[in-house]
Parts: C-alpha cells; structure tokens; sequence
C-alpha cells in the first residue's frame, strides 16, 4: 500500500528511491553547529528539518547512526581561511579559555534542541577532539599528491584535483567562472591558486587554539573536520550528509573534494540540504543581524515581535513548510501555526474518547495512505500535515456526532495519529499551548494598572508592574499602548 522512500540528492539534483548501502541500516552525518555563540532560529530550523529525517528512519525501522558534530575550532571568520578563528575571537573578548566559550554555547545549543524536542545524535563529535585523525587525513592527501606545504601551512590543490575529478560535481557550478569569480591571487597568502583551500593552518604566536603537527603547530580547517569524522565514524562510504544549503558551494564541495583525494570514494550516497529561514525574504544570520534567540521568540521579548509562541507552536510552524523550501518568519504565520497546533494538540485528546459504533462513515485507510505518500516524497511534511488535519476533521466530526468510527478504526487511527505527529513529527502536548488566558488575564491587569495611573494612583500602577515583575512579566508602556512579555 505505502510508496517507497525518495530522497532529493543535490549531487544528482534529481528525487531518487532510497536504498540504504546496508539494508536495514543507515549512516547519517550532518553538520552541526560552531559553538562560538547561541544557537538562533535559523540554525533550529536546519537540525529541527534532520530531526524530523531521523525520527521517520527511525519509525520506518531502520537502524540508525546519526553523527552530528560540534565545531569547537578551525571555523575562521570567512569561508576564504581568513580572519580569526569565531571561538578564539570570542574568547578574547571574554577573557575567557577557548574551552569555557565552547562549553556555554554546546550546553545552550543542547538545551535549545531538548526544547524542540528533537533526539540527541547518536554521536556528537568534535573538532578538537579529532586532531590526530585530521592530521592523518592531511598526511594521506599530501602523499596521494593533492595538497602541498608553504611555511607550516598546507593546501589543498584544487587545480590538480580537478585533473581527475568534477570539483563542482554538488553545486553544478562552473568551473571557469569560479576561477574567474575569485579574487585575485594578491592577498591569499600562501596559495597557490586560487580556489586552493587550507587543511593545516600554521598558527601566529597569538593564536591559543593550536597543535603540534608534522608541519609545525597550528590548526586544522574547518572543512577537514568532517571529513575526518564521518569517516572515522561511518566509514569511507556512507548514506546521508546533511547541512543547510548555505553549505553547498564552499563547505561541502571541499569535503567530497578532500574525501576523494584521501580515500578516492564519494562520501555519501545522498546529500540533502536545508533551505533557509529568512526575515522579510533575507537568510536569517547573525551577521545580518536580523537573527533572533529561541528564548527570545518564546519570550516575545524582541522588537521583531507581536509576542511569545511556544517551542512545540515553532516547532509545528516550521514543519508546515517543505524543508527544501525557503521559510519566511512573520508573527501572523506563528498566530496561525498557534491556532493550528491548539486545534490538532485538541484532536490527539479527543481522539481516546471518541464513541465507537458498528459502522465507519470515514475511510482511515485513505488518510494514512495520504501521509505516508506525502512524507515518502523527500519527507513532505506540508502535504502530511494538510492530511494530518483531515483526520483532525473527521475526529472533530465523529465527536459531534456527524460521522462514525468502528472500534477496529478507531484503532488505526490512534496508532497512526500518535506515530505521526508525536514519533515522527516529534509535536508534543505543551501546557501552556493556549496563551490567548494569560493574554485575556493580562489585559484585564494592564487595564487596572492603566486605570490607576489615569487617576494619578501611581502607588497602585507601580504596584502592579513590580508585582507582575516578580511573577515573571514585564510590563512595556509605548506609543501605540501597554504591552507584556514573559521575562526568562
Ligand atoms: P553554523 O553554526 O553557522 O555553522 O550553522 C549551523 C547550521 O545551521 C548549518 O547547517 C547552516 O547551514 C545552518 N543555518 C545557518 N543559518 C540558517 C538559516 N537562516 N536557516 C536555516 N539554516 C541555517
Ligand atoms: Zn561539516
């Protein structure tokens, strides 16, 4: 009855079957983030996208390795090996050890995903803790003839590669125009051409993240990592590489690039990429500043903001978008999305309690073929949603009385709701989903405290905001009225 798994592959940029190398199992690696700073919305998105990938392996039976790793150094301000490296700069402005800057923002981007509800990977590997096996790495491909040494530092020879290999084969871009594109030699240093890309980066003597090496000390770059560690962990061949989008031209074209020339195989099998989460059509990024914490978004306390929205309203707002499509964030998309999760979170409790009769006027079959059709084609979780609420509907119907379910329906249907919104969509019940109360107690406070200061009884309306102060609320007065947040 179910269709079979497809995946969209950018490296063949076309939808195809899935068919795991080992049957029964699947080796999954995607990048995970540099821990130099908090994790916001948008990077959510990308590893909410990997959950929701994981979570369906996992329900369809596969056995599942899942490596995510955490960039803990090598990641230099730009993609070029230039500027300083994030967590080392960040140290140095805390005055803090580059460990104590990683350790901060790896317990905040674990507790931002624990929010999410997404699954931990099954292993979580970092930079500075495969050194040696970077090094190795670097070893072999300056010995198979695809990377040279200039002052301590090593490089990677893309013009050589390209001799024997498709060195754009993932982003289909050009070759010519790449090289005609990039700057000139004049300011890259070292390199010799000019798409060439570091391995091993000798380290100036201010530089605190720094190993010995066969070439003298420094540290890896950044690309090097993940080829080191899906390798070592998923072996020189594996299923699934993962990442946002924005990884395509440069990140992971040098990773096939530097797997190629160590081990002379493809990496993975599929490459499937995130797309964006954009701020009025614009790549959510800090470096944009127009990016935004998760604690803000459930705070509200932001200017970008009408108010606070639950993790699991987030969560069901971004799945409501195809992961290959971009995402634009607006307050009336994460209003409906509220309304949206309130209305199927009320359906999952109605669902128990549902009288059963002799005879089913609805057809489950039809509604579970729909969402397995949909999240089989390259994981499709609009489509599945918009069949998750024709079952929402037909619960809805069966509890006013307008339509019946036999027991053995009644059944199906529970086992299909719970597996797919809970197991694979990973949606939780959330207390507090319905926040238009506390919005409706708020106002009828805001307005005793407006009330109060019309009257000039600022005693009571400072009152009121100190008290609402220590219970967790701010109160902000602006032109166009009082409004509240949640302080965390
Ligand atoms: P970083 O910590 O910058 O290395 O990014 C971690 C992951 O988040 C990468 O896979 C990026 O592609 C992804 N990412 C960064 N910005 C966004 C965004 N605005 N939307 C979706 N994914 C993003
Ligand atoms: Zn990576």
């Amino acid at each position: 009855m179910e269709s079979t798994l497809k995946i969209y592959n950018t490296l063949s940029r076309t939808t195809e079957d899935f068919k795991p190398i080992h049957e029964g199992h699947i080796g999954m690696y995607v990048c995970g983030p540099t821990v130099y700073s908090n994790a916001h919305l948008g990077n959510a998105r990308t590893f909410i996208s990997f959950d929701v990938i994981f979570r369906y392996f996992l329900h369809l039976g596969y056995k599942v390795r899942y490596v995510r790793n955490i960039t803990d150094a090598g990641h230099l301000e730009s993609d070029a090996d230039e500027g300083e490296d994030k967590i080392a700069k960040k140290a140095k402005l805390e005055q803090l050890e580059p460990m104590e800057i990683v350790q901060r923002y790896t317990i905040d981007f674990r507790e931002t995903m624990r929010m999410f509800n997404t699954l931990p990977p099954s292993i979580e590997p970092t930079a500075t803790g495969h050194i040696i096996e970077q090094i190795e790495m670097t070893k072999q491909i300056i010995e198979n003839g695809y990377a040279y040494e200039v002052n301590g530092s090593i490089y990677f020879d893309v013009e050589k590669f390209t001799k024997e290999y498709n060195y754009t084969i993932l982003s289909n871009r050009n070759l010519d125009d790449l090289l005609n594109n990039t700057r000139d030699l004049d300011g890259q240093g070292d390199k010799r051409g000019r798409l060439d890309f570091a391995l091993w980066i000798k380290a100036k003597s201010e530089h605190i993240m720094k190993w010995p090496s066969p070439w003298g000390v420094g540290f890896p770059g950044w690309h090097l990592e993940c080829s080191a560690m899906s390798s070592k962990y998923l072996g020189n061949e594996f299923d699934i590489h993962g990442g946002g989008m924005d990884l395509v031209p440069t990140h992971h074209t040098n990773e096939i690039a530097q797997n190629l020339a160590c081990h002379k195989t493809q990496p993975a099998r599929y490459w499937i990429h995130t797309n964006m989460l954009t701020v009025n059509g614009q790549k959510m990024s800090k470096s944009l500043g127009n990016s935004f914490l998760p604690n803000e978004l459930f705070s509200g306390n932001h200017k970008l903001l009408d108010k606070g929205y639950s993790p699991m309203t987030v969560r069901f707002f971004m799945l409501q978008a195809h992961y290959r499509s971009t995402l634009d964030f607006s307050n009336e998309a994460l209003q409906a999305a509220e309304k949206g999760f309130t209305r199927l979170m009320n359906a999952m409790k109605l669902m128990n309690g549902l009288k059963v009769s002799t005879n089913s006027s609805v057809n489950i079959d039809a509604v579970k073929t729909e969402i397995y059709n949909a999240l089989n084609d390259d994981f499709n979780t609009p489509i599945a949603i918009a069949s998750i609420f024709e079952a929402v509907r037909m619960i809805n119907s069966i509890n006013d009385g307008k339509e019946t379910i036999t027991e053995t329906d009644k059944a199906s249907l529970k086992k299909l709701m719970t597996e797919i919104v809970f197991d694979v969509l990973g949606l939780q019940e959330e207390n507090n989903t319905d926040t238009s109360k506390i919005d409706g107690l708020m106002n009828m406070i805001i307005d005793q405290r407006n009330h109060a200061k019309l009257n000039k009884d600022f005693a009571t309306s400072d009152a009121i905001r100190n008290k609402l102060k220590d219970i967790g609320f701010e109160i902000k007065d602006g032109k166009d009225g009082t409004s509240y947040s949640v302080i965390n």
